[in-house]
């Protein structure tokens, strides 16, 4: 079975993404692979971004690898925190001030639509490839449910009456924005 690196820290991707992936590759996460790193994020696109993750780890491993960058883009906000979504509260990269603030900004708002995007950079014998996965859904006025991570528990995705923090990892990869970019990962590897 082939192996690659999956260039990230969060471990609840890594679960997501092995749930996809199925058995058919080995997807090992930078601390299984040995690397300690917390790769910066300074581009302002979520395709610069992951590019920039992807071949920092080819540099150093020489591995196929790929990375993502995910942000959540809000009608109302002009796409706002977009690729900002991290570091929307300010830089420690905390999750329940960055739905605060998202809640307190869409407050006076009557439209909620909003969608989360991925963007992932496979590294493949050398090579870059972007793949790109869309989730379309809305905000809720207040949080509802407590899986999952980051804004999981303020997102209903179109098509369902739950937030994905209401749902199980299975659940949430039915909607989810990761998988269908994911799913674009997989079919150009099995070619
Ligand atoms: P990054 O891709 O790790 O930089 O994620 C940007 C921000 O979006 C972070 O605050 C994440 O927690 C959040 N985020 C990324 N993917 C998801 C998701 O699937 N659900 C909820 N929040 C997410």
């Amino acid at each position: 079975m082939d192996t690659i690196i999956f260039a990230t820290n969060n471990q609840n991707k890594v679960n997501e993404v092995r749930a996809v992936l199925r058995n058919r590759f080995t997807v090992i996460s930078l601390k299984e692979a040995g690397i300690d790193i917390d790769i910066p994020e300074p581009h302002n696109t979520l395709e610069a971004n992951a590019s920039e993750k992807s071949k920092t780890i080819f540099k150093l491993t020489g591995n196929n690898c790929f990375s993502e960058d995910t942000g959540l883009e809000v009608e109302a906000l002009d796409g706002e925190p977009g690729v900002k979504s991290a570091r929307y509260a300010g830089n420690n990269k905390n999750f329940d001030a960055n739905i605060d603030k998202l809640l307190l900004n869409l407050k006076p708002q009557k439209n909620k639509t909003a969608r989360f995007r991925t963007v992932i950079s496979l590294i493949k014998d050398g090579k870059e490839f972007l793949f790109e996965g869309i989730c379309n859904g809305k905000i809720t006025d207040e949080r509802k449910g407590t899986n999952g991570f980051g804004y999981d528990p303020v997102f209903i995705p179109d098509g369902s009456t739950n937030t994905f923090a209401e749902m199980d990892m299975n659940e949430k990869n039915k909607f989810s924005h990761r998988k269908k970019a994911m799913e674009k990962l997989i079919r150009f590897l099995n070619k």
